[in-house]
């Protein structure tokens, strides 16, 4: 096999990545990588045994223990803690806050270095998360920037919960990703940052086939110049 090709998709809470990754991935035939989902695990394994997300030591004697698996069933990721699959339990709101809260630690951020890596060396990957480009594959084939306003984050995410059947409101999601984004940016490690060398792609404006369709442009114009 050629050398895989990877495509680093970083950039604020609710900017559409996972579903645009999603689909560019389906169109290309790349495994998509949900890299949240993992800061999730740890989150979820937090809650579940009333560790204080924020508590670095307690959070870092957790990880040894902690049996995180990633898997494809049928072209989807699924998350599983053991043997459970946790992948709907994982998208629940005080979820998100626990993963934001235990991706600001050191520890766990190179605790999952590897996982995330080993994913990339052995497929043709689109992998998205806060710190893709900058530093998880730092040699990745294309870096894409993508964003978006918070309220129109904030107005897609509520209605992909919605759908979930997640009973939530717009300020309490609005509330979630502001608190996210300024966590997500202001920590020390690995902080959420634009790579130097990243297409910036701002969706504010532009509905859901534009943006796939944009992103899959830079996909393939990109791997044309390298071929
Ligand atoms: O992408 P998602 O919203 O599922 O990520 C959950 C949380 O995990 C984010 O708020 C972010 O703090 C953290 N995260 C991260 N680095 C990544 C992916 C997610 O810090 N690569």
């Amino acid at each position: 096999m050629n050398t895989p090709f990877s495509v680093a998709i970083d950039g604020p809470s609710g900017a559409g990545k996972s579903t645009l990754a999603r689909r560019a991935a389906a169109r290309f035939g790349f495994l998509y990588v949900d890299t949240g989902a993992i800061y999730r695990c740890v989150g979820l394994s937090c809650l579940r045994r009333g560790i204080d997300t924020k508590d670095a030591p307690r959070v870092e004697a957790l990880l040894p223990e902690l049996q995180i698996h990633l898997a494809y069933r049928e072209g989807e990721q699924r998350m599983f803690l053991g043997e459970e699959d946790v992948s709907s339990e994982i998208r629940q709101p005080e979820v998100s806050i626990a993963a934001s809260d235990v991706s600001a630690l050191p520890a766990v951020r190179a605790y999952l270095l590897e996982m995330q890596r080993s994913l990339a060396r052995e497929n043709s990957v689109i992998m998205d998360g806060r710190d893709i480009g900058t530093v998880v594959l730092p040699d990745a084939s294309l870096k894409v920037f993508l964003t978006a306003s918070a309220e129109a984050r904030a107005a897609r995410r509520l209605l992909e919960l919605e759908q979930k059947g997640v009973k939530t409101s717009f300020e309490e999601v609005l509330r979630d990703i502001e608190y996210r984004d300024q966590q997500d940016s202001s920590r020390a490690a690995s902080p959420l940052r634009q790579a130097e060398d990243a297409v910036l792609l701002d969706t504010s404006e532009i509905g859901l086939e534009e943006s796939v369709d944009a992103l899959c442009a830079l996909i393939a114009a990109r791997m044309e110049q390298i071929k």
